[in-house]
């Protein structure tokens, strides 16, 4: 009798703590949440597992609150390249020098339009075993 007794009190324990959860978290329907908070007041043992359950959520709280690092930067280093974004990377890479190649024929080009030299010798300078340039045309 007293077995069958403990039995039946585990198993009435095992029922109210599996809720204990639920309860923490306000998700117990109250007619569950007040006998729940009733078995609590009577039996010490799931009071003590329910102190338990709630000092572990404090304490998760508090590890989840508060200013934390900002992680990705070193997360994201870490991870390998998409094969686009090294595509795109070289890309814009081209892009860059493209353009400075551009600005630098278009000094170039600057350079030679403002050289007082006439065209005839222009050419005979780039071209000493060529033709001469027709008279009037320049090069450049
Ligand atoms: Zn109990």
């Amino acid at each position: 009798m007293t077995e069958v007794h403990e039995t039946g009190a585990a198993a009435a324990c095992e029922t109210r703590r599996a809720c204990l959860t639920a309860l923490l978290d306000g998700e117990l329907p109250p007619h569950d949440a007040t006998e729940v908070w009733a078995h609590l007041a009577e039996c010490p043992a799931c009071r003590r597992a329910w102190e338990e359950l709630a000092a572990v959520r404090d304490l998760a709280a508090q590890w989840t609150m508060g200013d934390t690092p900002d992680l990705w930067p070193a997360v994201q280093a870490q991870i390998e390249p998409e094969p686009w974004e090294t595509v795109m990377a070289e890309l814009r890479q081209l892009r860059a020098e493209t353009q400075a190649l551009w600005g630098e024929v278009a000094q170039l080009r600057r350079e030679l339009a403002a050289r007082p030299t006439p065209p005839e010798a222009s050419s005979r300078l780039l071209f000493p075993n060529g033709p001469a340039a027709p008279a009037g045309r320049r090069l450049v």
